[in-house]
């Protein structure tokens, strides 16, 4: 651990795709800046598959997955999926609850809305109420034991456990970590033993990643991940946010928008270390 927190290491970074939809464009992108960090310092670039999002996960497209990459003509080491991870998440979770850092919550998104929640900027929980900053409802009443309850983090108690906390984007520069945009995010799913926020501030910190690098979008979660880190012992790396690829009409390029496959391109023969390049030199539009 000691080792990953020593900045003048050169620096571990990962793709960490979910298998519940085909890789595009600007998972391209992640993909390459993630690796190039790690290469052109001497660093290492993981591959981690973030599997147990349920129904939705298609193991088979991990597979497709590493062929992509391998187009692309990305080197990479694979590390254990999220599914060998389970019981990490369920013990941080323990601990998390046993300190009273956690809450159960059994509301429905819609009665989330109706308690006339704000649009906030969590993209991350992915617990069906994403985006609302919840108004704290079951915070101060007994769950009901016939309803799945999810847990939410207390973010006011969070903070009052760790103090400010600071954290470092290598674009954006230094963040004071700060939930008042969030709420109190879900760290265990009604369905699933982690969300997004948790699992993944475990698995960096199991797989010694110095540098997280994601989407510009994912921006406002590393104040959460920030905080976990502060409140579980685990070490802190540096992050970097990359601007994000924009479709020609200025909107973020995202599958529904018929962008294609990554899969689909390598099928009609086209080279994927001439798109890499391309995507390295930004000959496609960048926004934040
Ligand atoms: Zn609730």
């Amino acid at each position: 651990m000691a080792a990953a927190m020593d900045r003048a290491s050169p620096p571990v970074t990962r793709f960490a795709p979910s298998p519940n939809g085909r890789l595009h464009l600007g998972h391209a992108l992640s993909a390459i800046v993630a690796h190039d960090l790690a290469r052109q310092a001497g660093g290492r670039f993981l591959l981690r598959i973030e599997d147990i999002d349920g129904p939705r996960s298609r193991p088979e497209l991990a597979d497709e997955f590493r062929r992509d990459l391998e187009w692309l003509g990305l080197e990479w080491e694979e590390v254990p999926p999220q599914s060998t991870r389970l019981a990490s998440y369920a013990a941080a979770a323990g601990t998390l609850k046993e300190r009273g850092l956690l809450y159960p919550c059994t509301c429905t998104r819609k009665e989330i809305e109706e308690a006339g929640a704000v649009a906030g900027s969590d993209p991350g929980s992915g617990a069906g109420a994403g985006g609302l900053i919840y108004p704290g409802t079951c915070k101060h009443r007994p769950p009901d034991p016939a309803r799945p309850a999810a847990w939410r983090l207390d973010s006011a108690r969070a903070l009052a456990e760790t103090g400010p906390l600071i954290w470092d984007d290598s674009l954006a520069g230094s963040q004071r970590a700060d939930l008042s945009g969030l709420g109190d995010v879900v760290l265990v799913r009604k369905d699933l033993p982690a969300s997004y926020h948790l699992a993944v501030t475990l698995d960096d910190a199991a797989d010694g990643v110095t540098l997280v690098t994601r989407g510009a979008d994912l921006f406002a979660a590393s104040h959460v991940h920030r905080t976990l880190q502060a409140l579980l012992g685990l070490p802190v790396p540096r992050w970097h946010h990359h601007p994000l690829l924009l479709g020609a009409d200025g909107e973020k390029l995202a599958k529904r928008r018929g962008s294609p496959a990554l899969a689909e391109r390598r099928a009609a023969g086209e080279d994927g270390r001439v798109l890499a390049q391309q995507l390295r030199l930004q000959q496609f539009q960048l926004g934040t």
